[in-house]
């Protein structure tokens, strides 16, 4: 595999695009553990996000019925159907951001780590059974943090309200080509059962958190403009409310649709935002 991907380059003379996050997977094993974690069948429909050079599409086209493969480089698009024949593989060209997404049951990819939020979010829309994603570290690490943690986000918060999340793997630089500056990790993502998803406001959440060190009276009275509610209006309601002093980094899904239900009830959110 790692031959076939050095042929491929070498003939097609390809400068990896650093803006593109083009940094290809090397390691045999890797991918195989991760479409093993994708636990594929014949049934399966799978979405792929950056081909790439097709090293993992080309073992998820041999255990799932249909793959999509968006990308959004042109030169990889060609020399993809140059150099593949797969019969189940749809390649959509396309940003993966702004190109409408296939239904789609799975989804496995070495992520372009410029794209992650905004993927990890369009992913969070969609009902699917099974995400195996390769993230930055960091922002991996970020996505499993609990209330509390250093590290705990509005994305840890957004993710965690909808569905289970679990780092399974760390990955070093030395698994790409060429090496990234940064280190890996795989994370697995499982929807919530639908009874238990929270849906949350995201401009509440985003106003908290901008304060996320802050606790979340005065993080609502900081972001009162952010919310569309004058200081003044919102400071009288901010003595009954819920989890008033918890810190907003230690805020739970389930804390802060508390908060957005108080809110609500004294008719603070839903016309104004
Ligand atoms: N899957 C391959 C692998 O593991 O070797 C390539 C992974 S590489 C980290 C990311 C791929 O995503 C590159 O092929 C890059 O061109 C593509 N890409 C970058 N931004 C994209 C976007 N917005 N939409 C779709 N593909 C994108």
């Amino acid at each position: 595999m790692r031959d076939r991907l050095f042929s491929i380059i070498y003939k097609y003379n390809l400068h990896p695009n650093k803006n593109l996050g083009q940094n290809f997977l090397i390691v045999p094993d890797i991918i195989e553990r991760n479409v093993e974690r994708a636990e594929l069948s014949e049934k399966d429909i799978v979405l792929e996000i950056g081909p790439g050079l097709g090293v993992l599409t080309d073992e998820l086209a041999k255990k799932a019925g249909k793959v999509y493969a968006i990308e959004k480089d042109r030169r990889i698009i060609e020399i993809l159907r140059k150099e593949y024949s797969w019969p189940n593989v749809k390649l959509i060209e396309g940003d993966a951001v702004k190109v409408e997404w296939p239904r789609f049951d799975k989804i496995v990819s070495n992520l372009p780590y410029q794209i992650s939020s905004p993927v990890t979010f369009k992913l969070l829309k969609h009902e699917f059974e099974r995400a195996v994603l390769i993230y930055q570290l960091e922002f991996a690490e970020r996505m499993v943090a609990k209330p509390g943690d250093r590290n705990y986000s509005r994305l840890s918060l957004m993710v965690q309200a909808k569905a289970n999340v679990e780092l399974v793997e760390r990955i070093g630089k030395g698994a790409f080509w060429p090496k990234p500056k940064v280190d890996s990790a795989v994370v697995i993502i499982e929807p919530k059962p639908e009874g238990e998803r929270i849906e949350l406001n995201e401009n509440l959440v985003k106003a908290l958190f901008q304060h996320r060190r802050s606790t979340v009276v005065s993080a609502l009275k900081k972001s009162a403009h952010m919310i569309g509610v004058d200081k003044k209006t919102i400071k009288s309601y901010l003595s009954s409310l819920p989890h008033a002093e918890k810190r907003v980094f230690q805020l739970s899904p389930e804390d802060v649709l508390d908060i957005e239900a108080y809110l609500e009830e004294n008719d603070l959110l839903s016309k104004k935002w």
